[in-house]
C-alpha cells in the first residue's frame, strides 16, 4: 500500500513544460555576415539539451516544424561592441518565449578572446556553446547572478572573462565532448528547479 501511495504522489507531479525551438541554419551568406560555422546550430541544440537534462523532467525541448511555432528561436548575428549574445522576450501562442541573438565572431569580442580562439579552435566552439547556454538560460526565465561559477553570471560584474570560458575549455578535449559537459553550475540548476516549481508555470 505504501508503494501505491508513493506512485500516486509521483504521478501528481507537473508535466514537463514544452519548449519547441528553431535554430537558424548557418548558410554561407550568414557565415560571411556573422562568422557562424555550419556546426554552430548543433552547439545551440546541445545547450538546450543541457538545460533539459538539468531540469530533471521539468523542461522538454523539441524541434519546431516552423520558426513561428518555436518558443525559442536562435539567430546568428554580426558582432557588435563585444556583445556575446542577447535575448529578447516573445509571446508565442500565449506562452513566454524568446528570440536569442548569438554573435559567433570572436574577432568582435575583444583581443584576448580573439587571440585565444585563434590559437585554439576548440576554444571558439566553447565560446559559442556557452553563449548559447547563457542566453537560453534567460529564455527559460533565469536572471543573471553575481557568482562567477554560474553560467548565468553577468560580465557586468567584471572578472576574468577569458577564464569564464577557459574553465570549461579545460574540461573538454574535443568538440564532441561538449555534448557531455553541461557547464551548468549546481546553483544554476537549483535556480532552474525553483523557477519551474512555481505554481504558475
Ligand atoms: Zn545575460
Amino acid at each position: 500500500m505504501k508503494l501505491a501511495a508513493w506512485l500516486l504522489i509521483a504521478c501528481a507531479c507537473h508535466a514537463a513544460e514544452s519548449y519547441p525551438y528553431w535554430i537558424a541554419p548557418c548558410t554561407s551568406q550568414l557565415a560571411r555576415e556573422s562568422g557562424c560555422e555550419s556546426g554552430d546550430p548543433e552547439l545551440a541544440e546541445w545547450a538546450l539539451a543541457a538545460w533539459q537534462r538539468a531540469s530533471q523532467g521539468s523542461l522538454a525541448v523539441t524541434k519546431s516544424a516552423s520558426e513561428e511555432g518555436a518558443r525559442i528561436r536562435i539567430y546568428w548575428v554580426p558582432g557588435n561592441q563585444r556583445l556575446y549574445g542577447e535575448t529578447h522576450p516573445l509571446l508565442v501562442n500565449g506562452k513566454p518565449g524568446a528570440a536569442i541573438h548569438v554573435r559567433p565572431d570572436l574577432a568582435q569580442l575583444g583581443p584576448d578572446i580573439e587571440a585565444t580562439g585563434r590559437k585554439d579552435p576548440l576554444f571558439r566552439h566553447v565560446v559559442v556553446y556557452l553563449t548559447c547556454l547563457h542566453e537560453s538560460g534567460h529564455a527559460f526565465g533565469l536572471p543573471h547572478t553575481a557568482q562567477f561559477d554560474d553560467i548565468m553570471y553577468s560580465f557586468a560584474y567584471g572578472g576574468d572573462i577569458v577564464e569564464y570560458f577557459m574553465r570549461y575549455r579545460r574540461r573538454v578535449e574535443s568538440r564532441n565532448q561538449i555534448r557531455q559537459h553541461s557547464g551548468i553550475s549546481a546553483s544554476d540548476q537549483q535556480r532552474l528547479a525553483a523557477l519551474f516549481s512555481l505554481p504558475h508555470r
